[in-house]
């Protein structure tokens, strides 16, 4: 599943392109994909998108947006599987893959896909929608509601958030109070921050959670940096694969010597959820 350096990968892979093309048609091909306040009228939403410039593109959290002229709005949220296809400069488009749900196409003739084989991604069509903070539009169209960026919080916020009793990895991944964390880096950043997930958030000293803090941002940055990570599905505009699955430290890993100690790597059942860590450096 997508989590913040892959929709970051897709955002920085779209934004050159995109940013500044003029829509010339939209076409549904899975009317099942659309949500918001327009999911009905989808036709009308998408006949005014026609002829506007796309001005920005944007991730807040796992979401992407692009948002056109007169604030105009088409947000994403990938799912499982859901990615966006650009023609590749070098071999031109050949056909149109399965599993397309939506085609941007714009008036220079280029067309942006967007592809979801499981079909959980969902587009969201939305008005006076300004990218700077787009917040409140999302949740009035239904949107859950999201924490602070991860990349973007301070240490006071991140204390604030840690006054629970629940267990750390649990909060990682609560959209609502951080966002952008997903299970592959939740459990590498835990490793990282040498914690063990199924510690009360309250039970980190301030030292902890500064140092928990510090490798959430670099876990994130290093795979932002590496184009995300792709385990099965995962793949940038141009269809690539991330190139940060060999340096994940736990997150797969199970079995093999912890790359700090040498003890092996355990897999274990934490908040519901497949978890990865060193028994050794992340002790309960
Ligand atoms: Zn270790």
């Amino acid at each position: 599943m997508p989590e913040l350096p892959e929709v970051e990968s897709i955002a920085l892979g779209l934004r050159p392109v995109l940013v500044g093309k003029r829509v010339a048609r939209v076409c549904v091909g899975t009317p099942l994909v659309i949500r918001g306040p327009y999911r009905r009228r989808w036709r009308v939403f998408l006949a005014q998108l026609t002829g506007r410039r796309i001005e920005r593109v944007t991730r807040r959290a796992k979401r992407l947006i692009l948002t056109a002229e007169g604030g105009l709005a088409l947000v994403f949220q990938l799912g499982m599987t859901g990615k966006f296809l650009l023609p590749n400069p070098q071999e031109g488009r050949t056909a149109t893959p399965k599993h397309t749900h939506l085609i941007l196409s714009f008036s220079d003739g280029m067309a942006c896909l967007f592809v979801d084989p499981r079909r959980f991604g969902r587009v969201w069509c939305l008005r006076s929608l300004d990218p700077e903070a787009p917040d409140a539009v999302m949740e009035a169209a239904g949107l859950t509601p999201l924490g602070p960026e991860a990349l973007d919080m301070d240490l006071k916020t991140f204390l604030a958030r840690l006054r629970t009793g629940r267990p750390i990895k649990s909060l990682l991944l609560d959209q609502t109070r951080i966002a952008g964390l997903g299970n592959i880096y939740a459990d590498e950043s835990l490793w990282a921050a040498c914690v063990h997930p199924a510690r009360p958030a309250s039970s980190l000293t301030r030292a902890e959670a500064a140092k928990l803090l510090r490798a959430i941002k670099a876990v994130l940055r290093r795979a932002i940096r590496a184009g995300g990570t792709t385990f099965s599905d995962f793949r940038n505009v141009y269809g690539e694969m991330g190139r940060f699955r060999p340096r994940l430290k736990v997150y797969g890993c199970q079995g093999q010597p912890c790359p700090r100690c040498g003890t092996t790597i355990r897999y274990l059942r934490a908040s519901g959820r497949g978890t990865h860590i060193c028994p050794h450096c992340q002790v309960r």
